[in-house]
């Protein structure tokens, strides 16, 4: 269930907020803590206007006190007769901290109102998450703990807490941006409902989203308990276009499959939740491209020789690692791969690894130039390591060599490494689309200049190289073709994993096989 929490300063503006959104929404929580000093003593003298204003869905109160990150600043036991003097609306629900007496529980009951039992730690987790909700659910309470969460191994403890209790007993939701998760897979984690607030409104919780967001941008509805999920972690992830591009070819397939954005600031913690829920696939994205090569339980050639991985897809219980920046950075450029026998390779980060390794392997000769040499350097041997064994390895294959240098100014300071220059670095990339990686080069317009940032689809860097006569390629062509290949592999993963539970067994038809025959690829796992 999708619940509104109302916060407004009167019963008036609460009614705005629950006409905008009732076709989202189940259920409202009533803030009485939010209310105007006035409001709240018409709506104790009159508790039934609960029921009258408040039309169509389930309600619930409550009335925060500030350390539970409310605004109820006065006395306790004047709290509770604001509780106890609503509970002749009557609502729904109510939502009692774990800390009041059984009093007003009782008095709920007697009027046949739900109980909510709840705590909220505003500081971290607290150590025994499963203990705690079995105390809140004492008499058959909804247990409801949430928790400010300041990274992904947080929201780890309190996914695998909930791993073996029975849905709908509970809430249990990480605030921050860490936790968004806990809001968005709130049924696959066993949550009862997940709470939201009016878009321009006062935020009820850090990290809660508008309940349009969250049933049209992140497919809330449709994620049931069979649903295959997919995400794409990184951080910061809110720019990432992957989810709008998944989604929509999810529900264009008719496939039951949700993908989300995850920001995560530790990819270690974050697979092991990817197991619990499971994950059936995953983009990975700047900062964790890295570590996602060394986490992968199995990876393929492009992978180990890059040390960059942009694809996990769960097979079985492991999760295997490819990176589809390889052939979708070759696509566009097919059509310019006969006049090109050399490329200068702006940058020295992830994408800069799997770019060097598609050109490298394809026999061309890169120079890297980066902003810290030292990283061009270290790049530049690995791929001529690369080389090599692909060299000792394969008959025939004649790989090209790599060789790190300084920024260039003019042709004649790449005068060996053909016409093709990319630009994989992040600068040109918003917010800082005024940036420039070479400013001081001066194109001769011979040049084929490929830039790989994708937001914007034309970067400062393109716009002067257009100016000049060069030939262009936006990094937009590039996300395509990157996400097309990915998405042929979660399309995979996820009839892979329909057949094996259609079955019951685990015979999955190999997706594993079909990493190993993409044609970037050639698989010798060690
Ligand atoms: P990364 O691993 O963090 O590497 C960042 C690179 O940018 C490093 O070489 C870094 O140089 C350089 N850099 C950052 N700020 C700079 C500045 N102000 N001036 C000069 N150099 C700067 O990131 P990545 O994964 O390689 O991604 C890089 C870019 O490619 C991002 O914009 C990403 O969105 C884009 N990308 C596009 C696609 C696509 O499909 N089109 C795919 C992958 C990536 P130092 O080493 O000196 O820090």
């Amino acid at each position: 269930m999708i619940c509104l929490c109302l916060t407004g300063e009167t019963i008036e503006e609460n009614q705005e907020y629950l006409r905008r959104y009732r076709n989202c929404i189940d259920l409202v929580e009533l803030r009485l803590d939010l209310l105007s000093d006035s409001e709240l003593d018409r709506l104790r003298g009159n508790p039934g206007r609960l029921g009258e204003m408040l039309t169509g869905v389930q309600r619930l109160v409550t009335c925060r006190r500030l350390a539970d990150g409310g605004a109820w600043s006065g006395d306790e036991r004047e709290r509770c007769r604001v509780l106890g003097d609503v509970l002749d609306g009557p609502p729904d629900w109510i939502d009692l901290e774990d800390d009041l007496s059984d009093e007003l529980e009782i008095a709920a009951r007697e009027r046949g109102v739900g109980i909510v039992r709840s705590i909220h730690c505003l500081d971290s987790p607290p150590a025994d998450v499963p203990g705690i909700l079995d105390r809140l659910s004492r008499g058959g309470a909804l247990a409801k703990l949430a928790v400010a969460v300041s990274g992904t191994d947080d929201v780890r403890r309190l996914v695998e807490s909930v791993a073996q209790r029975a849905p709908g007993t509970h809430i249990v939701l990480g605030m921050g941006e860490y936790g968004l998760m806990t809001r968005l897979l709130a049924r696959r984690i066993g949550s009862a409902w997940t709470y939201t607030s009016a878009h321009g409104a006062v935020q009820a919780a850090p990290g809660q989203v508008d309940p349009r967001t969250l049933v049209e941008r992140y497919g809330f509805r449709r994620i049931g308990p069979d649903t295959a999920l997919f995400g794409v972690v990184g951080d910061p992830i809110a720019h990432s276009r992957s989810p709008e591009y998944h989604n929509a070819r999810f529900q264009r397939d008719n496939l039951d499959a949700v993908y989300l954005p995850f920001r995560v600031d530790d990819l270690r913690p974050f697979m092991s939740i990817a197991h619990t829920l499971p994950l059936h696939g995953m983009s990975v994205t700047v900062p964790h491209k890295s570590a996602a090569a060394k986490l992968a339980d199995h990876t393929d050639d492009a992978v180990r020789e890059t040390g960059a991985c942009n694809t996990l897809i769960r097979e079985h219980d492991s999760y295997l690692g490819t990176n589809t920046d390889v052939p979708g950075f070759l696509q566009p450029l097919t059509p310019y791969l006969d006049a090109v026998d050399g490329a200068t390779i702006v940058g020295a980060g992830g994408a800069a690894r799997a770019i060097a390794y598609a050109l490298v392997t394809r026999g061309m000769d890169v120079l890297i130039v980066n902003r810290t040499v030292s990283r061009a350097e270290a790049l530049a041997s690995d791929m001529n390591r690369a080389a090599e064994r692909i060299a000792s390895t394969q008959a025939g294959v004649r790989p090209g060599r790599a060789r790190a240098g300084a920024i260039p100014n003019s042709r004649s300071d790449i005068a060996g490494f053909g016409s093709l220059i990319v630009q994989t670095t992040s600068c040109g990339m918003e917010p800082n689309d005024e940036c420039d990686p070479i400013p001081e080069y001066r194109f001769d317009g011979s040049e084929v200049v490929y830039d790989i940032v994708y937001t914007p689809a034309t970067t400062t860097l393109l716009e002067r190289a257009e100016r000049a006569g060069c030939r262009v390629i936006s990094g937009a062509l590039m996300f395509e073709q990157q996400a097309a290949v990915q998405y042929d592999l979660f399309r995979r993963a996820y009839w892979s994993f329909r057949r094996s539970r259609d079955n019951g067994t685990r015979s999955y038809d190999g997706v594993r096989r079909d990493i190993g025959r993409a044609p970037w690829s050639r698989q010798s796992e060690g």
